[in-house]
């Protein structure tokens, strides 16, 4: 491609000579192509010429990505700005751009050209990574903790199956069971540790046991899945862990991974199978899908009340589940389900996804407010009192978020297995 001054530019002030006659000021524009192509392509190439990064030279400042990226609404983003910032010499790997962007593929699904920050994102950070940038602190300390003590939280890995004991039920663990089971239930970081996640874990396992469902869960042998650490840039350390993974997978039969989490089944279902793992994935929503009739048998108290639900991104639009969620809100007895404007295809990101669990501190210098604190004022406006989710991750974001906001005692946040358990006749909040 040819980029570079392609010859003497007049300035615009200046006099020309033209066949003897001299032409002052502005009149200059009339006999010369106004040069615009005159910078340095070496910063395009830098992300250009990295597996992924290809896609970011397809930009043809469009703009249609910039009304749809969740971080442009609170600040100045998008593919648009990152490619033009590229394009004046700005290099992205020492550029904090970098680390904002959730990979939340919005600007995917309008861009004319597929230009792919799904893609191009990662392969930065880890090219930023690799030469020694400066990344975000809170962020190297989740990879520290994570390739430690295989999560993200920094929790005791023995400790990884305790949220079980307050269950109520039985929890099977497989090294114990010692026989296939029908489900292998991957539990995820979040669940396991989180005091919110566990309250969601038990009330899973508490609608597992009342469906009869064959189920056992890994326990110590589960290692966090990794793939918002990969998307965030440490692409080693995520190989490392699904490698971890696919082990003890390995290690016992099962017919099917249902997994908690939309992050850990994109992981299984999209990117594991390229480290060798394959299985038959669902997300706990599409499972419980599968056993509605019995489950709304099983629902026999009412929880009265408006649910607005916020559709998680790696369920979505990374993954096409839109209805499942639905579904399981809907046969709650009592339960009215009001949307928010920003809602499946162009539901509103968290903040959550491709590292931005761990980078709420380091956005705010370049953001006016934080992405669930967006999101939880469009879930108040509804007048719901309740915000459904079905993602780990989203429990923690929204429950400060509800506080931030002033919405507390107005709005609450529920996992839709909570909302379940709880009409089921498990503890209420
Ligand atoms: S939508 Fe695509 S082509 Fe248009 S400005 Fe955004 S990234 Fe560029
Ligand atoms: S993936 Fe999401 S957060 Fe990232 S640039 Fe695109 S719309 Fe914005």
């Amino acid at each position: 491609m040819a980029y570079g001054r392609q010859g003497p530019r007049i300035k615009e002030k200046a006099h020309a000579l033209v066949e003897g006659i001299d032409l002052p000021g502005h009149w200059n524009r009339m006999f010369e192509t106004r040069v615009i192509t005159d910078y340095d392509p070496g910063t395009l190439d830098e992300i250009t010429a990295l597996p992924g990064g290809e896609s970011l030279d397809w930009c043809y400042q469009c703009g249609k990505c910039v009304g749809v990226c969740p971080v442009d609404i609170v600040g100045d983003y998008g593919p648009r700005k990152i490619h033009r910032d590229v394009l004046r010499g700005r290099s992205l790997l020492d550029d904090p751009n970098l680390w904002l962007c959730t990979t939340c593929s919005n600007c995917l699904r309008v861009c004319p050209k597929e230009v792919d920050m799904i893609q191009i994102m990662p392969a930065a950070r880890e090219a930023a990574i690799n030469a020694g940038k400066d990344i975000p602190v809170e962020l190297r300390k989740v990879f520290e903790a994570t390739d430690r003590y295989g999560n993200p939280l920094g929790e005791n890995p023995r400790k990884r199956a305790d949220w079980a004991k307050e269950a109520g039920v039985p929890v099977p663990i497989m090294a114990q069971l010692k026989r296939p089971v029908d489900v292998l239930w991957y539990v995820g970081s979040y669940p396991s540790f989180h005091p919110r996640g566990m309250d969601a874990a038990r009330a899973l396992a508490r609608i597992f046991h009342a469906l009869g469902v064959d189920f056992a869960i890994l326990g110590v042998e589960e290692r966090e899945d990794g793939d918002s650490i990969r998307l965030a840039g440490e692409k080693g350390l995520f190989e490392k862990l699904a490698e971890a993974n696919i082990k003890a997978f390995a290690t016992y039969s099962f017919n099917r991974l249902v997994v908690f989490g939309p992050h850990e089944y994109n992981a299984f279902k999209n990117e594991y199978p390229k480290c060798g793992g394959r299985y038959q994935v669902l997300h706990y929503t599409q499972f419980l899908v599968e056993h509605l009739v019995r489950l709304s048998a099983l629902m026999t108290r009412t929880v009265e009340r408006q649910v607005t639900y916020h559709d998680p991104c790696y369920l979505t639009r990374h993954n096409g589940e839109y209805e499942a969620p639905r579904a399981l809100l809907r046969a709650i007895p009592g339960v009215t389900l009001v949307e928010m404007p920003r809602s499946r295809e162009n539901g509103y990101c968290c903040g959550g996804g491709g590292g931005g669990m761990w980078l709420d501190g380091f956005s705010r210098d370049y953001t006016s407010m934080r992405l669930s604190d967006r999101r939880v004022i469009e879930a108040a406006e509804t007048g719901a009192r309740t915000l459904g989710i079905c993602c780990p991750y989203e429990v923690s974001r929204f429950e400060d978020a509800v506080k931030a906001t002033g919405n507390e005692g107005r709005l609450d946040v529920r996992d839709i297995a909570e909302l379940i358990d709880q009409a089921m006749g498990g503890p209420s909040r």
